[in-house]
Formats: C-alpha cells, sequence, structure tokens
C-alpha cells in the first residue's frame, strides 16, 4: 500500500524533540503568548529576512488579518477588488469576501497552475487594491510582469504562502528578499498538519516589512487591543498557541530537509513518469522556487488513472476538485467564464510525495507507466 500521506511517517522523526517541546510549555508555561511564539517568529524572520513576522490562529485567519488590518489602515476599504487566481484553495477568497472585498477570478497558466500574470494587467480596474498570488503546490508565484504591475498601479501583493514554506524566487534587481513571504507587501503562512510544515493541530503566520501593517495585525488578532484592556479596533482572537509555536520550532529547524526530500521524490517522478495519457508538472529551471506541497499531473483520464492506480494500491487525491467560483457559497460567480480553470480541476491528480521514500516514488512510477486505456 502506497499511502498518499502517511501521519505517523510524518511525526515519527520528530517524536522525542515534539514530546519535550509540550513537556516544556507545559510545565513551564505560559499557555498564550510568551517565549515560544516570540522565538517563532524570530525563525520566521530569518527564514524569510522579512522585518516583522506574528504568530496567528491559522492560515485563514492570517489572510484575513493582512486584509482587515489594510482596512484599518485606510489602505483598503469593502467594495474594494483583489485579483485572486481562480484555481485556488477556496479559503484565499474565504479571507477576501470575510473582509467585504471582492475577487477577481484570473486564469491560471495550464503550465504552471499558478496565477497566469500576462492577464492580470487586464484585469485590473480604478477600484483594484491587491494581488492575492498563491504559491500553489509549492510553485513559487513570481515574476517581473508581477511586481512590475503591482509597482505600477500602486497596488499591494498579498502573498498565500500556505504552500510553499522555504520556497524562494528570482527577480534581478526589483526585490532585496527573495524568499516567499518576503516577495510582496504581506504574506500568509499556513501550519495546517499536512503543510510542509505542520503543527499538531492549527496555526499560521504572518509576514511584512511593514511595521504598521505588522501592528495593525498583532492588535487585530488580540481583540484589538495595541497595550492591555485598551481597544483600538474591534478585533478578533486569532493568537497562535505557544504548545503549537513549540512543534512548529521542532519541525522548522528541519525545513532543509523536508524540503529537500520532496524535491528528491518529484526528481524520481520527473525522471521516470513517462505516459503518454499523463502530462507530468513543468519543471523549471530554478529547482529552488519549488518545494513540492503537491506533486500533481494533468490527465484526460483521470477516473480510469485513479480507479487502475487503487487497484494497484496507490492512494491518490485531487487538488482541487471545485474551483471556489463553483462552490455553492460562491453562486453569484458560478457564471464566469473561467476554463482553463475548469479543464485544471477536471484532470488534477495529485500523487504521493510527502512521506513515500524514493524507492517507493520509483516503483510507483512504474505503476503508472503501466497505465493504459482498456
Ligand atoms: C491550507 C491553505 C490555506 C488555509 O490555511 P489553514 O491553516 O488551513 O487555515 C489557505 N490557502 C491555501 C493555498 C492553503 O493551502
Amino acid at each position: 500500500m502506497y499511502r498518499f500521506l502517511d501521519m505517523n511517517r510524518l511525526t515519527a522523526p520528530y517524536l522525542d524533540a515534539l514530546r519535550a517541546a509540550a513537556d516544556r510549555v507545559i510545565t513551564d508555561g505560559p499557555y498564550i503568548g510568551g517565549g515560544e511564539v516570540a522565538a517563532l517568529e524570530s525563525d520566521l524572520r530569518a527564514l524569510t529576512g522579512t522585518a516583522h513576522a506574528v504568530g496567528v490562529s491559522n492560515g485563514l485567519d492570517a489572510l484575513r488579518l493582512i486584509f482587515r488590518a489594510y482596512i484599518e489602515l485606510g489602505v483598503m476599504a469593502p467594495g474594494d477588488e483583489v485579483i485572486v487566481p481562480a484555481n485556488t484553495y477556496v479559503a484565499s477568497v474565504l479571507a477576501v469576501t470575510d473582509c467585504g472585498l471582492t475577487p477577481v477570478f484570473v486564469e491560471p497558466s495550464i503550465d504552471t497552475l499558478n496565477l497566469d500574470t500576462a492577464l492580470i494587467e487586464q484585469a485590473i480596474t480604478p477600484r483594484t487594491r491587491a494581488i492575492l498570488p498563491v504559491h500553489l503546490y509549492g510553485r513559487a508565484c513570481w515574476d517581473v510582469t508581477l511586481a512590475d504591475i503591482a509597482r505600477r498601479y500602486n497596488i499591494k501583493i498579498v502573498e498565500d504562502n500556505a504552500q510553499a514554506i522555504g520556497a524562494q524566487a528570482h527577480t534581478p534587481g526589483l526585490h532585496g528578499s527573495h524568499a516567499t513571504g518576503a516577495l510582496g507587501d504581506a504574506a500568509a503562512f499556513s501550519f495546517y498538519p499536512t503543510k510542509n510544515i505542520g503543527a499538531l493541530g492549527d496555526a499560521g503566520a504572518v509576514t511584512t516589512d511593514d511595521t504598521e501593517l505588522a501592528n495593525a495585525v498583532r492588535a487585530l488578532a488580540n481583540y484589538g487591543s495595541d497595550r492591555r484592556y485598551h481597544n483600538i479596533y474591534r478585533g478578533y482572537n486569532c493568537r497562535l498557541d505557544p504548545i503549537q509555536a513549540a512543534f512548529i520550532r521542532v519541525k522548522l529547524a528541519d525545513i532543509d530537509n523536508v524540503n529537500a526530500g520532496r524535491r528528491a521524490n518529484a526528481a524520481v517522478y520527473n525522471r521516470l513518469v513517462c505516459n503518454p495519457l499523463i502530462t507530468p508538472p513543468s519543471v523549471g529551471a530554478d529547482d529552488t522556487a519549488m518545494v513540492w506541497h503537491q506533486y500533481t499531473i494533468l490527465t484526460n483520464h483521470r477516473d480510469a488513472l485513479r480507479q487502475y492506480l487503487d487497484s494497484r494500491g496507490v492512494q491518490t487525491d485531487i487538488h482541487y476538485a471545485t474551483p471556489p467560483h463553483r462552490q455553492p457559497c460562491y453562486a453569484q460567480y458560478s457564471s464566469l467564464n473561467l476554463p482553463v480553470t475548469d479543464r485544471i480541476a477536471d484532470s488534477i491528480v495529485s500523487l504521493p510525495i510527502a512521506t513515500a521514500t524514493p524507492d517507493e516514488i520509483a516503483e510507483i512510477s512504474a505503476i503508472i507507466n503501466e497505465f493504459k486505456l482498456i
């Protein structure tokens, strides 16, 4: 049996360190805030090179807090537009609409499965305030076109970095720092257990170089208070638990190894998978731009392929079968014409990558190569 993701394997290398971290927090506290959260924030600043990092409750809240903070700071107002990739996880869009902002769906590139940056400019209106690139499947969504449009139209770039922690992007001369999470004006991280760096529960973070924004996010996540019992915003309780911060720090210390393991597995698929019925993910010249949160192929014969793989003991998954504009909660967008997004949603299959060994990936590749239509 080739599991899509094996939680025991995911946790096993860290068991002792996770237990020690839990012990530390249980014994020493505090149970809210304190040194573990501050230490994780420091680790995230070191990872990204940003001036600020704020630990928060989860990835969706990280995005919501960024947009809400921009509204509180007068940078955006309800009714303003945010350009989003049409083929993202629904949470990216939920954050936009939850803040009363209007999502403007832009098609992805069939090659990268990320926002097609060549289509952004024609989607811009006088109400556009932000672009929300999602580094889908762990591939940095970043190029000169995107950076240049944001600069020329004076609009914010908010990265959804839930899937690409540790990835790097290169745009010579345009930006000092090259880690995802430091490319735009602000970024949201998720430490959902199955992300490349996962907590043992829900957790997230915001990174930014913008001190005002960081302060607003931190206050909004703590009832809107800038100091004790003094509320400048009508905020939320979206804090990061110290016990999760302690767990995340254990895993984050191993991030290079985690992402190297995923790259090594992806390289085996890239080398071995060869079947005319399957389109493997495009591989850019730059290996560091990918941290392979998912290894997602395209096929016009998805049901048959999944059934075949299942019969050979290979678990697969689909990320995501229903794009946001086709969700019941976004019925007002259901008539949008987004053929690339629909085509991707109908033909993607994610293969095991996170916890399989390179030998297992080679075996799965051989099984895939034997797939044919009957
Ligand atoms: C996981 C994920 C989120 C949401 O993160 P949570 O921590 O689960 O709230 C947002 N966007 C993308 C692209 C994700 O993959």
